[in-house]
């Protein structure tokens, strides 16, 4: 790179987010290693009780990844064999995944053409006599119409649970992520919006039995407190010591990243061209948390290369929605034509704390002038 070239922009930077908390990890690290106790302790405990408190549940459970936190809701709700569970197509394949893992089946609904997100007539139409649950995906941080999602799955009998791993802190109508349905499931993956220094994930729910159940089954199964007790088929799936630290030093920075990355996603909705880079649309109830920037545009492929060429990073989510993956296509009945166009397109620009808004300026001026004469790299 010459010296007058402007500075490369990644995708994702984690700097800011762990230089903030670097004193107060290795300061609870220490700790942690001056007790010898590694697994569980007052680290877990405390972080368990402040994230409940943000999100408004009465319990949270953490777990050892968001997979897991998934996987052992469904598990804990008897969720098995014959059973089946809706899942939007456009999503994580984690979603899709963790259903499988607990021996019930996926069905995949279509999503919403402006926000890519479930909407109730679509879970209508996906619900079957088989339905037993709903796996809701509050996919780029945005959430959809919950209040309505609930009355559908009221009236149907079945389940509702929060796939919340990309939704730290977002809200719909003032009411957290992860405290509409039975149970929301968190990952703590290093780039989501609360990321730890590895793998780490949660359940929250208000449930006190669903609640105890997880808690035996990521140690397990033990009941009691007894360490020779195990009453539930479990698995284990604690979470690290070591990781609760982090998340307890980095929960308190929340919802200023958040707003940090609000006003991002402001600038770039108010600089990007409308016609050629229309952002993904949220609905007036969500309060967002903009995890990704997500546009979409036709050439979405050469885009990319152009930006590339101008040292600016972009991701993809997700060019494959999961009733084309090979595990999953077993369970398609059709297709879902919104969330296929949706994989050609999706477009997700740098997007954490810490990105400044030249930076924004100068990336949406770039996908503006690319995209309107169509000049490609
Ligand atoms: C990250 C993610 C998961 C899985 O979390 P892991 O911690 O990586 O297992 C599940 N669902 C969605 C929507 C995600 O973004």
């Amino acid at each position: 790179m010459s010296l007058d070239e402007p500075p490369q922009i990644p995708f994702l930077d984690l700097t800011d987010v762990t230089e903030a908390v670097r004193e107060e990890v290795l300061t609870g690290w220490t700790r942690v290693m001056d007790s010898r106790a590694f697994v569980g302790g007052r680290a877990v405990s405390q972080f368990e009780s402040h994230f409940a408190n943000l999100c408004a549940t009465k319990e949270a459970i953490g777990t050892a990844n968001g997979t897991d936190a998934l996987h052992l809701v469904f598990r804990a709700l008897g969720l098995g064999p014959g059973d089946e569970v809706v899942v939007p197509a456009n999503t994580f394949v984690a979603t899709a995944e963790a259903v499988v893992l607990a021996g019930a089946r996926p069905r995949f609904a279509d999503v919403d053409p402006e926000t890519l997100l479930l909407t109730p007539p679509l879970l209508e139409e996906a619900i079957t006599p088989r339905t037993r649950a709903v796996a809701v995906v509050h996919l780029y941080g945005q959430m959809p119409d919950m209040p309505a999602l609930l009355t559908v799955a009221e009236r149907h009998g079945i389940d509702l649970v929060e796939d919340a791993a990309q939704a730290h802190g977002a809200s719909w109508g003032g009411r957290p992520a992860g405290s509409f349905g039975v149970a929301g499931a968190f990952s703590f993956y290093p780039g989501k919006n609360l990321g730890a220094f590895g793998d780490a994930g949660a359940v929250v729910t208000s449930d006190a039995q669903l609640a105890e159940k997880i808690r035996s089954m990521r140690d397990h199964g033990r009941v009691g407190g007894g360490h020779h007790e195990h009453a539930l088929l479990g698995t284990n799936s604690r979470l690290d010591t070591v990781q609760a630290v982090v998340l307890d030093a980095k929960m308190s920075r929340l919802h200023r990243w958040n707003s940090a990355r609000r006003v991002l996603a402001a600038t770039y909705g108010a600089l990007l061209d409308p016609v050629h880079a229309p952002l993904v649309a949220e609905l007036p109830g969500s309060k967002g948390v903009h995890h990704l920037l997500v546009v979409r545009v036709a050439e979405r492929d050469q885009l990319r290369l152009s930006l590339a060429a101008h040292g600016i990073g972009t991701g993809v989510h997700y060019p494959t929605p999961c009733h084309r993956m090979a595990p999953y296509a077993g369970y398609a009945d059709g297709p879902l034509p919104v969330a296929e166009r949706a994989g050609r397109e999706v477009l997700s620009l740098p997007m954490y704390p810490g990105l400044r808004v030249s930076e924004v300026e100068r990336v949406a001026a770039l996908v503006n002038e690319t995209v309107a004469r169509g000049a490609f790299a």
